[in-house]
């Protein structure tokens, strides 16, 4: 019998915000279980991490190892090779024996959990004989689409050029090829696909697949996917404090500029815009959008530009001239905020997001409706979720050549703030918020699935 402060779990993603941040949050619930618990990521990613989120972490360990790949060359640049060479010979080995080093110190793990972009830790558990689990860091439907995208094929089914196709997936509304995930299209690069196509082949190894969703949204693919690989959520994984469960704040600051200017705005009042810590908006969607939130004096907003360029190689537009000065009574831009604490602020009305699943899952948890703009990877999944099965919002569409068009800006704000439905979709969203809440409680179906978890690798009930 294995006592409870011997139960370590080891933890493996790679270096992405959107990767780390749902794995953190998840070793914290399991932490505050008294479960130890080990998070292991590159070397490249040691200082990010150690400069910020190990902070916040008293009871979880930061490891790092090797990923193969020279120090200097741009992990962004390299990423296939990274991903589907290096990763899965020198990250295997690497591990390994960074999971020996830790042995040695007298850590036994009893499960290594790992996201769906690294499936070569499997071949580590399997070499040291470790129970598998995955969390899978995205929508329980996208897990769903791409689950059945490999096993039936799909892609050859499906016509994936064909903007008007219908596809059917179990548990899903009928859905377009503008709201699949990206990587399953034809002018996605192929190694992102390769890589998730790769953890779903090797499902079988995985003993639990957790979800960073909660059972009430994704309800009816949660259930279609039981008679094939069932997907257990445990979240929403957001802040604790956007759940009020009581934990003091991570990394708070005393002056807060935002939630400061915030403060000053009345309720329901203020647009919030932010497109995650990747997806940057052109010189033609920052004018349109600048055009859009200028042109009603009404308008209230707080806006996260980042400047410059993303890994990508793509560049955020300059603002058109005097905008800044014509809207400085009514709306602020900052390069970051704390996105946790804004969404719960009472003066946000609504939320113009590139629809990353961490922030969906926080509007959700926040109960804010939202203009949904999808750029790449799950969003555009996200965004179908959001608009049409939790129905909290309206999406944003580009015209033809990709531009975003200044009357389809108006048109959203429009319809979210003071539309015919803009009630319903508030109450809708009020509604999710109570039930995240609910999940997330004692009794609730997310905090189930973690406890029968946790008693299972404790060598109970198994
Ligand atoms: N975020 C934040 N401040 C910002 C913008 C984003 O704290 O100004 C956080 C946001 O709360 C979320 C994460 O960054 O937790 C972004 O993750 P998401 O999955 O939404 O998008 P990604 O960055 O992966 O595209």
């Amino acid at each position: 019998m294995v006592h409870i402060h011997d139960t370590h779990v080891l933890m493996v993603s790679l270096f992405y915000h959107g990767h780390i941040n749902p794995m953190v949050r998840y070793a914290k619930l399991l932490t505050s279980r008294g479960i130890h618990v080990t998070i292991a990521t590159t070397n490249h990613a040691r200082d990010q991490i150690l400069n910020g989120l190990a902070k916040q972490s008293d009871f979880i360990d930061f490891e790092f190892f090797d990923d193969g790949l020279d120090a200097e060359l741009d992990r962004e640049k390299n990423l296939g090779i990274l991903l589907e060479e290096y990763l899965p010979r020198d990250g295997v080995k690497n591990l390994s024996n960074l999971i020996y080093a830790l042995e040695g110190k007298g850590k036994k793990f009893e499960c290594i959990i790992v996201n769906c972009f690294v499936p070569w830790v499997t071949n580590v558990a399997m070499m040291h004989n470790i129970p598998c689990a995955m969390l899978w860091v995205q929508s329980c439907a996208t897990y769903g689409i791409y689950y059945h995208y490999f096993h039936q094929k799909l892609s050859q089914v499906f016509a994936l050029n064909d903007p008007n196709h219908i596809f059917t997936i179990p548990g899903l509304p009928l859905l377009k090829a503008e709201d699949l995930p990206t990587f399953v299209l034809p002018s996605s690069p192929p190694h992102f696909l390769n890589v998730v196509m790769t953890t779903i082949s090797i499902l079988d190894r995985f003993q639990w697949i957790f979800g960073s969703s909660f059972c009430d949204i994704e309800e009816t693919l949660v259930h279609s996917m039981m008679q094939f690989k069932p997907i257990l959520p445990i979240g929403p994984l957001v802040s604790p404090y956007m759940l009020n469960v009581g934990e003091a704040l991570e990394g708070e600051e005393e002056n807060d500029l935002c939630l400061d200017w915030l403060d000053k705005q009345g309720a329901s009042s203020v647009i919030y815009i932010a497109l995650g810590s990747i997806s940057i908006m052109s010189q033609s969607e920052t004018e349109a959008l600048a055009m859009a939130l200028e042109s009603d004096s009404n308008r209230r907003f707080l806006w996260v530009r980042k400047e410059g360029e993303n890994g990508w190689g793509g560049k955020t537009g300059e603002l058109p001239k005097g905008f800044l000065e014509n809207t400085k009574d009514r709306g602020l831009i900052v390069p970051w905020c704390r996105q946790d604490k804004v969404l719960m602020h009472p003066a946000i009305k609504c939320f113009l997001t590139h629809c990353g699943w961490n922030s969906t899952l926080e509007t959700i948890s926040a109960g804010v409706p939202v203009i949904a703009y999808p750029d790449w990877t799950d969003q555009p999944t996200n965004a179908k979720l959001l608009v049409d099965v939790f129905k909290v919002g309206v999406r944003m569409k580009k015209i033809k050549d990709g531009e975003l068009g200044r009357d389809e800006i108006e048109r959203c704000i429009v319809e979210v703030t003071t539309g015919q439905r803009a009630l319903a979709m508030k109450e809708q969203a009020t509604k999710w918020k109570v039930a995240a809440k609910k999940a997330t409680s004692s009794g609730g179906s997310s905090n189930m699935n973690i406890e029968n978890f946790i008693n299972a690798i404790r060598g109970k009930f198994v």
